[in-house]
């Protein structure tokens, strides 16, 4: 049985990837500090004996008994208002956390995949973006520490592969929802639905013209499946292309909850927030024979559902 080290396990997307690779048939070691991390979000994988948790902070030496074959490096706060919070620590798990895991996986003979980001990109001047692009990132502004966090994490990644042979793995993940994304992360997503169910206003930051591409959950977990098992060391964009702004993304989100409480507000922009972002994904198509194949509408279905499990609506007490 092969065995996957998955990091961020408790996290939106480690929780998904635990899923997969259990499905799979692999051996699972979890490892998670629970930053901000949910344990609910892997309960359910408890009882099986193909997975196991370690409680751990990976920005601390990290050591696991016996074989690994795959390390996937998903720890990280990753929204916006998660890494304004935290700054400390979110630059502390891109670059001690990665090196940590290199080392990990240099000792075990193990490939190792991280997680990167479109936030490489910066407020990008080249679009769609194109994995080739470098970038247009302000590294003292608030996004700097997660920018540049990543951007680290790619080149210590880079450096592993070529001084030491490491075998490694880049995505760089677009926007991405779905089920068990946290409620209060302050991402788009969730605060669009829970408003929506609460019945109050939509915040939209600026004038809403600003551009998302979103890609469903499982399609990406798809795309990191196939990135691991391919034979290709070099980043790849993941994410939809499917392109819409935030304000017109706020209207599906209130067509779809239907309360007539709920509208769109206004608020002000967030600084360095970038004006657009939408992935080139010829690599992906290419060298891994991937594209999304679920839809907005039905992706914010299916997530609606999940909303609906975790946000209530206001009930007015009397
Ligand atoms: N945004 C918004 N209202 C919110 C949260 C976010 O209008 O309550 C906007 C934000 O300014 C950005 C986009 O939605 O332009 C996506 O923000 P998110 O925090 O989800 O992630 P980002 O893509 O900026 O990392």
């Amino acid at each position: 049985m092969k065995r996957v080290l998955i990091t961020g396990a408790a996290g939106f997307l480690g929780s998904h990837l635990c899923d997969r690779f259990i499905k799979e048939g692999y051996h699972v070691i979890g490892m998670d500090n629970l930053l901000t991390g949910d344990l609910g979000n892997i309960e359910h994988l408890f009882p099986l004996n193909e997975f196991e948790f370690h409680y751990h902070d990976v920005t601390k030496f990290v050591h696991v008994p016996g074989q690994l074959d795959y390390i996937l490096h998903f720890a990280s706060p990753a929204s916006p208002i998660d890494y304004l919070q935290m700054p400390i620590q979110t630059m502390k798990v891109g670059a001690l956390g990665t090196h940590n895991l290199l080392g990990l996986a240099k000792e075990k003979g193990a490939r190792m995949l991280v997680a990167s980001t479109s936030e490489v990109y910066g407020d990008p001047l080249v679009h769609p973006q194109v994995e080739e692009y470098w970038g247009n990132v302000n590294p003292i502004g608030p996004r700097g520490v997660y920018d540049e966090a990543k951007r680290f994490l790619e080149a210590i990644t880079m450096a592993y592969h070529t001084y030491h042979g490491v075998e490694t793995r880049i995505i760089r993940i677009f926007n991405t929802y779905g089920p068990r994304m946290r409620v209060n992360d302050g991402r788009v997503l969730p605060a669009f639905f829970s408003q929506a169910i609460r019945g109050e206003g939509l915040t939209v930051f600026g004038d809403g013209s600003q551009t998302r591409s979103f890609c469903y959950v499982d399609d990406l977990v798809e795309g990191i499946y196939r990135l691991l098992l391919s034979d290709y060391h070099m980043p790849v964009n993941i994410g939809n292309p499917d392109e819409v702004t935030i304000k017109e993304f706020g209207e599906e989100v209130l067509a779809l909850v239907g309360n007539p409480d709920a509208k769109l507000i206004y608020k002000d922009l967030p600084k360095d927030d970038p004006k657009k972002r939408k992935p080139n994904i010829t690599k992906a198509k290419e060298i891994l024979g991937w594209e999304p194949k679920v839809d907005r509408a039905e992706g914010l279905r299916r997530t609606y559902e999940y909303f609906k499990t975790v946000v209530k609506p206001k009930t007015t007490t009397v």
